[in-house]
């Protein structure tokens, strides 16, 4: 191995004096150094609030979660990359700030609470929204989009079946509150299947439907950290990981676990830590901001 990594540093030292550069010190990094550190790009995890399912038979098809109540984890990230700055989901509403209690929905299922609004968090990294490129969302539903609409400069990277979706007559009649937490979104780019948001491969959206008709989740490469797998909601549970269970109110359950067992292989060729956004487990573990995974 030295022999051959010897030889290659002479080979870069003859192509840079016969470019006309001057040699690098023998000290310095390797190419293959360089190409696996890849460009700088930091992770940032917020805090967008806390769910308290208090009917976790919803996350199940059959009556295995009966009685059982969970509390959720509601995190969103914001990658900062040399091209261009990705907020990837969007938590709950900013109306929930500030509020004396939780808010529960009217149904009883969730209680939503929300600790601080985006301008807030953001200041707290050095940022405004308007610092935000691109915005894109596991899905559309309520507990992440909570602040969609509050990106002024951002393009919302949206999955062409879920913005038809969720844009529909269908969903603006029986669930206005998520039609309207994207309605005027102004920036906009439809795609369609996996997304290199960046086009070094660093940062890819990967289209894992059946949760909603667009549902994603999100690949990181980070130069130190190494590979990231944001889950989105394909598993809500860790136990809904090991037991391929499918939430009750999932769009397509067939389309879920073809999307399940697409994840798993994609995970171990890439040899990725997988974050299950709604673990509050996994959120312990994660550095919150200021901090950041690099
Ligand atoms: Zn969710």
């Amino acid at each position: 191995m030295r022999s051959m990594k010897n030889s290659m540093i002479y080979i870069l030292g003859a192509i840079l004096l016969l470019a006309g550069c001057k040699e690098k010190p023998k000290d310095s990094t390797s190419p293959e150094e360089v190409a696996a550190s890849g460009p700088d790009i930091k992770m940032y995890v917020l805090d967008g609030g806390t769910v308290l399912v208090n009917n976790l038979e919803l996350f199940a098809q059959d009556t295995t979660y009966r009685g059982q109540s969970a509390e959720f984890a509601d995190a969103y990230y914001v990658i900062v990359h040399p091209e261009g700055t990705l907020m990837w989901d969007a938590g709950l509403s900013e109306q929930l700030v500030g509020m004396p209690e939780p808010y529960t929905s009217p149904d009883g299922n969730f209680t939503v609470s929300r600790p601080d609004s985006l301008v807030n968090q953001l200041k707290a990294i050095g940022m405004a929204p308007e610092d935000i490129d691109f915005l894109a969302l596991s899905h559309t539903h309520f507990d992440h989009s909570g602040h969609a609409e509050a990106l002024p400069k951002a393009t919302w990277l949206v999955q062409e079946a879920e913005y038809n979706w969720v844009l529909s007559p269908v969903v603006e009649a029986a669930q206005p509150d998520m039609f309207n937490a994207v309605n005027d979104i102004k920036n906009v780019k439809k795609i369609k299947g996996d997304y290199d948001v960046f086009g070094d491969g660093t940062v890819q959206i990967k289209y894992m439907p059946g949760h909603t008709p667009g549902h994603c989740t999100l690949h990181i490469q980070l130069p130190e950290a190494g590979d990231v797998l944001l889950s989105g909601d394909l598993y809500h549970l860790e136990l809904n990981r090991v037991n391929k269970r499918v939430p009750i109110f999932n769009y397509d359950v067939k389309q879920t676990l073809e999307s399940m067992e697409a994840f798993e292989a994609y995970a171990d060729s890439v040899g990725a830590r997988v974050v299950l956004q709604h673990s509050k487990e996994d959120f312990d573990k994660m550095p919150k901001a200021p901090e950041y995974l690099k």
